[in-house]
């Protein structure tokens, strides 16, 4: 390829390649499927599956593949070959039924009992949304995962309902500004990827990193990140080429990247795309995922995508920028230069507004997971736990104003004139930062930054777009009455600007005295899983999800089994994880290093002995002692969290097993942790039987 054009989706059935390959009608049929959602007509889908199939075929593939996102937040294929019999011979076939429907055999995904084991196949759906695209030789159709029940059994069927929510209240208030040529509004999505990669050959060597994907031991070296040299820092010539492949390999794919650059932690780098539609986010960031660990492996390197793999140094997150556009190309959260976009902004704002705060609840437990919460408790990088929105002063003042029907006032910045009735004039930008908030107005679109690095996106924005839709629909039902448009419109901003502001906080969110003054405020500060899990079945919300027919309330019974059995399975292997290597790898080493001390000290005992010399041995003697002392102790610790581990298995309601796990086996891991990573301080380095921090965290040169 010789060109970045050439390259730049070359591996997708995308727009100029359905163009050109089918029929103009069928094309027509399908546009209209993508566009309004129509149904296909059994012809149509045999024709393009037929294309579909030939283009493939004539860039190498021989199998295709339903590529669906099932609950486990990865995705799943399961490969078939294009092969039909045909007379003697064979033939290469993909017929409409199977580009649309497929029963994957999909029992052990894990369904929150939703799939009882008799009807254990739930089938995929196509989502002719989204492109299809080949991969390692195979075509992949993305689609959605249901069970027979029509029960969503996947991450991408709820964030396409919610979409469509979104869209039916979105229109509702562009029809009110008087927009009758806008068809659709749909959320955007950009989404920042933070990662980790280090040297294969250690990696290798760290049990916790090859179970876990975090390390459960390890001292901190002696430089971290303290000198803030690693970030947007020189990238190193393995990163580099590794990065290069990499936007290679996703431009092929269509997926717009389009930043790369060093991070905050040793060894962590991040990946911007440009923004798309938001289920097509979501699935070019989880195609993003997999397509880095697979080009890091290309240079002996490994790809961590967990949140925290390493304690005391940045974690990694995914910055979540989100806005609403039309199909007429309006960004509706951009401020805009009339009077009438001014107004229509504010609205929109005022809207994501209320939602944050109503369901502030839901957004935490969007991104509450076992590994998302090693960083979202409050330590001094990630936001804390606690929801609020950061929106500048400047915006600050604008819904002051509003709120206290005063002048709009602030001097230096480009002040629009608005004619709009009793609203004030307000800036155009204020794309001031503030990184210390879990949620931003960034100028144009909000940046929700609680997500974790390994996280599907589909949660977080299934809530954002959802909660969004049920203030549009609560503005839409009151104005669509209004007999007076602007007055009604003004009263309406003042009365949710004062019912919301205390979600709105400008200042250091990290700062000791945000969680008092949150606590004022009456906002929720949950540290973990176990404490947000509870909400999902908080009647505001299953009447929410209800409403706009995300989930039902059987699905969100599902989703929340699944949320917290995966917590539990997920801090049980990092406990048996730690266990292993404690027992059978660092505590055997520590006591091999006593017995050497004191093998020492004996040989200058006796040699002191014989010689009438005295040879001091005070070294040997004091650390051989502190040694065994802590060794002891760690002994004693290991057992404790294995007791921790055994009792969780009498625990069988998944709430409380959760917390279980949360409060016990999770504290019990911090006690061995510290007694091992004080040992670790003393123990020869030789004699260590992991690879330290230092070594992981500078292995790529
Ligand atoms: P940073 O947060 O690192 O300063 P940028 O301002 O460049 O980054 O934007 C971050 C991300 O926001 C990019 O992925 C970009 O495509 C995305 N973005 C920009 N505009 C929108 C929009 N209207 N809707 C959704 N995402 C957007
Ligand atoms: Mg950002």
């Amino acid at each position: 390829m010789s060109t970045i054009n050439e390259l730049f989706g070359s591996m997708v059935f995308n727009e100029a390649v359905m163009q050109q390959r089918l029929p103009g009608k069928i094309y027509g049929e399908l546009r209209s499927a993508m566009a309004e959602g129509t149904r296909l007509s059994p012809e149509a889908a045999d024709v393009i599956a037929s294309a579909m199939k030939d283009w493939a075929i004539e860039k190498g593939a021989t199998h295709f593949t339903h590529w669906f996102q099932p609950m486990t937040g990865i995705t799943a294929e399961k490969h078939d070959s294009f092969l039909a019999p045909s007379g003697d011979g064979v033939t290469m076939e993909l017929t409409g039924k199977e580009l649309i429907q497929g029963e994957p055999d999909a029992s052990s995904f894990p369904s929150g009992g939703l799939r009882a084991s008799f009807e254990a196949r739930g089938y995929t759906a196509w989502d002719p949304t989204s492109y299809a695209f080949i991969k390692d030789g195979v075509l992949c159709i993305p689609t959605a995962f249901c069970s027979y029940g029509g029960e969503a059994l996947d991450k991408k069927t709820p964030l396409l309902r919610s979409m469509e929510a979104l869209n039916t209240q979105g229109l509702r208030i562009l029809r009110l500004f008087g927009d009758k040529e806008s068809k659709t509004v749909k959320a955007t999505v950009g989404a920042e990827q933070e990662y980790f990669l280090v040297d294969k050959s250690v990696y290798d060597c760290r049990k916790d990193l090859i179970y876990t994907g975090r390390t459960l031991f390890g001292a901190l070296p002696p430089k971290g990140q303290e000198l803030a040299d690693h970030y947007s820092g020189t990238i190193k010539p393995r990163v580099a080429e590794f990065m290069r492949d990499l936007d290679e390999e996703l431009w092929s794919l269509g997926i717009m990247a389009k930043t790369e650059h060093n991070e905050a932690a040793p060894a962590q780098h991040e990946l911007a795309p440009i923004f798309t539609t938001a289920n097509i986010a979501a699935d070019h960031n989880q195609l993003t995922m997999e397509i880095m660990k697979k080009v890091a492996r290309r240079y002996d390197m490994v790809c961590l995508l967990h949140e925290k793999p390493f304690e005391g140094v940045n974690g990694s997150g995914k910055h979540n920028n989100w806005s609403l556009c039309t199909d007429t190309g309006i960004n509706l959260l951009d401020p805009g230069d009339t009077p009438e976009e001014n107004a229509r902004f504010l609205l929109f704002f005022c809207a994501v507004l209320q939602a944050v705060d109503d369901y502030q609840d839901l957004l935490r437990l969007s991104v509450s997971s076992a590994s998302n919460d090693c960083r979202t408790c409050g330590a001094n990088e990630a936001p804390p736990a606690i929801i609020s929105m950061y929106i500048g002063e400047e915006m600050d003042e604008v819904l002051s104003s509003i709120e206290n029907d005063r002048d709009f006032g602030m001097k230096s910045r480009e002040e629009f004139k608005i004619g709009v009735h009793a609203l004030p004039k307000f800036p155009k930008d204020t794309t001031d930062r503030n990184r210390t908030s879990p949620f931003c107005f960034t100028g144009n679109k909000f940046e929700f930054r609680m997500p974790g690095s390994m996280q599907s996106i589909s949660g977080p924005n299934v809530v954002l777009n959802t909660a969004v839709a049920e203030s549009l629909c609560k503005y839409a039902d009151v104005l669509e009455k209004a007999d007076n448009f602007e007055q009604e419109l003004h009263a309406l901003l003042k009365n949710v600007i004062s019912g919301h502001r205390r979600i709105i906080f400008n200042g250091n969110n990290y700062g000791s005295d945000w969680e008092q003054e949150a606590k004022k405020r009456g906002l929720l500060n949950m540290k973990s899983l176990p404490d947000c899990a509870p909400c999902y079945l908080a009647p505001k919300n299953v009447e929410l999800f209800r409403k706009y027919r995300i989930y039902s309330e059987a699905e969100i019974r599902a989703r929340v089994e699944i949320k917290l059995s995966s917590y539990s399975k997920i801090v049980n292997i990092e406990a048996l994880t730690m266990l292993n290597m404690a027992r059978r790898e660092i505590l055997p080493a520590v006591s091999r290093f006593a017995g050497k001390l004191s093998e020492t000290a004996n040989a200058k005992l006796s040699l002191s002995a014989s010689s009438g010399k005295n040879i001091s041995c005070g070294y040997e003697l004091a650390l051989a002692s502190e040694i065994s002392e802590l060794t002891d102790k760690a002994y004693i610790l290991a057992d404790s969290l294995g007791e921790a581990v055994k009792e969780a298995q009498k625990i069988s309601d998944a709430f409380e097993l959760a917390r279980y796990y949360c409060d016990n086996v999770l504290a019990a891991m911090r006690e061995l942790r510290i007694a091992t990573d004080r040992l670790e301080r003393l123990t020869d380095r030789e004699e260590w039987p992991i690879p330290a921090y230092g070594d992981i965290l500078f292995s790529v040169d």
